[in-house]
């Protein structure tokens, strides 16, 4: 161990599986007699531990850098180190274009972070990045960033979907999964910290199992999960549609702690984007799977992402998705405008671009379409009651505190309003739905004892 004098700041960027790592990282900085401090400003050694999923990531990444880099220029930061997918991705551009960086640290090399930082903090400037192969496990420490009734676990990494838009695989190597008594381990190590609602995440969740046990396993690793005491919640991001067994949709139908709720990404309509994209499925295998999820299932919330503007994607083609939006009316969408991607197929597509300005037009349409489709859904839930988890005041004003149910996933989708009871964050309250927005709901908490529903 080392004398606890230098301060290390952690930013992480993108998504809940990179923050699963910043996490990890920072319990190993921590284990090597580091302090992890949340202030940048006041930190020895700032680390960004960065996304590369597509050019708007990117950019918000290389400002982040570049906005962290004045530290070291007019702060007391003494080193500064790039992490994550934009490290292995750009190592060397990085390295050679921003002299203010000193170390990049690739997506698998993150377990020497301790190391690395020992280095910068002699002076030596360092490039770690090799395969992604690592994977952590229960063993791994890791201190989390979220509040302490809610974390996530990463139950594998990598992807070999190979859609063709995506540059996930290179970045993050192939999918490998954690066994089913790591994941249950962990759980247990979170249930004892007071976690409330457990998140599985991966790049797709459905594969879980495959390359470990010969076949499809989520169904068996939720029921394990189901199993550890303390949290209330199991929720389940990222699933490959064509890959949603019967048995899976069975499993979550049956276990009441596992949310009703299911994230489900798309990506388009159009069977002949969908081929374009190296998708699995059809748009009818799609509205099979959101069938048989509502038949099991009837309160189920359904989640989804789509993309537009992919090469090839005609006025025709994109209503053949607006159509779909309309048909299916799910309950959350998100909409994101193609961005190609060096290195992958999709990217040497020459045919049939889509300029800049019209797949924002095509975004902003199907987004406009959703929003309808999402403010009806929530005015029907006015009057229900559900179980709610507090998450504190919100950020716009004190007199409100928010929350959440099972169908809105943290970060991701809308909010509970509550503004006649302020409940501590992480406790549990019936609240009736009392107003409907686009996205959000207001709700009324309940005295103990009252309201039936969800
Ligand atoms: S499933 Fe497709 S889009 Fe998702 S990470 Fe894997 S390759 Fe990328």
């Amino acid at each position: 161990m080392r004398p606890m004098s230098e301060t290390v700041a952690l930013v992480s960027l993108g998504c809940a599986k990179n923050l699963v790592d910043s996490e990890v990282m920072a319990g190993l900085l921590t284990r090597a007699g580091y302090r992890m401090i949340p202030s940048p400003e006041d930190a020895d050694v700032i680390i960004v531990n960065t996304c590369a999923f597509i050019d708007e990531a990117q950019e918000e990444a290389v400002d982040t850098i570049l906005e962290l880099a004045g530290e070291k220029r007019s702060g007391r930061c003494r080193a500064l180190i790039v992490t994550g997918c934009l490290a292995q991705r750009f190592a060397s551009d990085l390295l050679a274009e921003m002299p203010e960086i000193d170390a990049v640290v690739g997506t698998g090399d993150f377990p020497g972070i301790a190391d690395v930082v020992r280095r910068v903090l002699a002076g030596k400037r360092t490039k770690l990045v090799g395969a992604p192969c690592y994977l952590y496990d229960e063993k791994s420490p890791r201190i989390l960033s979220t509040p302490s009734y809610v974390a996530y676990i990463k139950i594998a990494e990598g992807c070999s979907n190979r859609c063709s838009y995506c540059v996930i695989p290179d970045l993050r190597g192939p999918f490998r999964s954690r066994r089913v008594e790591s994941v249950v381990a962990e759980a247990e190590r979170l249930a004892r910290g007071g976690a409330k609602e457990l998140i599985l995440v991966a790049q797709d969740t459905t594969r879980y199992g495959e390359d470990i046990y010969g076949r499809p396993s989520l169904a068996r690793l939720l029921q394990e999960v189901c199993r550890v005491d303390g949290p209330r919640w199991l929720r389940t991001l990222y699933m490959y549609p064509t890959r949603v067994t019967d048995e899976l949709i069975a499993v979550m139908a049956s276990e009441p702690r596992i949310c009703k709720y299911v994230d489900l990404p798309l990506q388009h309509a159009d069977d002949d984007i969908l081929r374009a994209m190296n998708r699995r499925g059809t748009s009818d295998d799609a509205r099979d799977v959101i069938a048989r999820f509502r038949a099991a299932i009837p309160d189920v919330t359904i989640r989804s992402t789509f993309i537009v503007g992919f090469p090839g994607e005609t006025e025709e083609k994109f209503r053949t998705l607006v159509e779909f939006l309309k048909e299916v009316r799910l309950d959350r969408v998100g909409v994101f405008a193609y961005s190609p991607e060096s290195g992958t197929p999709a990217a040497r597509m020459r045919r049939g671009r889509v300029s800049a300005r019209e797949k924002e037009r095509r975004r902003r349409e199907a987004m406009e379409v959703q929003r309808d489709i999402s403010r009806e859904k929530n005015e029907a839930r006015v009057g229900r009651v559900y179980d709610v988890l507090i998450e504190g005041r919100s950020e716009e004003t004190e007199l409100v505190t928010v929350g959440r149910s099972q169908a809105e996933a943290p970060e991701i989708d809308g909010l509970i309003y509550i503004g006649n009871e302020h409940p501590p964050p992480g406790e549990f309250r019936r609240v009736r739905i009392a107003d409907a927005g686009d996205y959000d709901l207001v709700g009324e908490a309940l005295p103990s004892g009252e309201g039936g529903d969800a």
